[in-house]
């Protein structure tokens, strides 16, 4: 029996992108790997996708765009991450479902909450895109909201360049610790960044614990899911 029966990832654009805008297909296809992994062993998985690889709409905000207009562009690129997951998932024999936020009919399902769970429930690996369809949102928030929706049992941020969260950023401070585990109210006095804030407060408000791990350590998703302590549990 595994850990979690049901997981729902939150993975970034950065992840897609390998540090370069647009996708890099060598790193798609290894997240996809994993992912078929972990689905073969039964677990339901669901993820939402980001899309800094393409646009975020506060930069563009910056360079002098209408901030919902720049959002809506930062909404459209998380689609084609989805699309690119899709893909490589279906390469690996893994069914896989396209759900927005935005309708576009040609390309995916629209988001529709039961329907996304009797995927899951067939075993099929169902990937949320273009956010919240609204604009002023993160996608970490919408990981947050399609976790409760979809009833998850967690919340598995992959991040960058780190491995769980630490006593400080450990770029800057080698003598910086990492937690095996944390409540939420712990990182909130501690000012530990987990996710935006409006993510964190949903995840706590609902009780919906948090695992962030690094995105570069493979397999950990599946490792995670079979019940080994990696990166940082968050928990109410
Ligand atoms: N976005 C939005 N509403 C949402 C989700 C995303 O407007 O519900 C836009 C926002 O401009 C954001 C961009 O889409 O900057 C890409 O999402 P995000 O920055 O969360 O992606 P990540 O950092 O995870 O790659």
């Amino acid at each position: 029996m595994t850990r979690y029966q049901r997981i729902l990832i939150k993975l970034s654009g950065e992840n897609f992108g390998g540090g370069e805008v647009g996708v890099d297909p060598i790193v798609v296809a290894s997240i996809a790997k994993e992912i078929a992994a972990v689905a073969a062993s039964g677990v339901q998985v669901a993820i939402v996708v980001g899309g800094g690889n393409f646009f975020r709409g506060s930069e563009l905000q910056q360079a002098g765009m209408d901030r919902s207009r720049a959002d809506y562009m930062g909404m459209l690129g998380t689609v084609m991450n989805c699309l690119a997951l899709q893909d490589f998932l279906e390469k690996e024999g893994v069914d896989t479902r396209v759900q927005t936020a935005i309708t576009m009919g040609q390309v995916a399902e629209p988001y529709i909450p039961r329907k996304a769970m009797r995927h899951l429930e067939k075993g099929r690996v169902v990937i949320f895109g273009a956010g919240s369809g609204m604009p002023y949102f993160s996608t970490d928030t919408v990981a947050a909201q399609r976790a409760l929706e979809v009833h998850a049992e967690v919340v598995l941020m992959a991040k960058n360049g780190v491995d769980g969260v630490y006593t400080a950023d450990p770029k800057k401070d080698p003598t910086a610790t990492k937690y095996d585990e944390l409540t939420f109210g712990e990182a909130l006095q501690k000012q530990l960044k987990i996710a935006d804030a409006t993510a964190f407060a949903l995840c706590m408000e609902n009780k919906m614990p948090i695992v962030v791990y690094g995105a570069e350590d493979e397999g950990a998703v599946y490792r995670i899911v079979q019940g080994e302590k990696i990166g940082t549990l968050v928990t109410a």
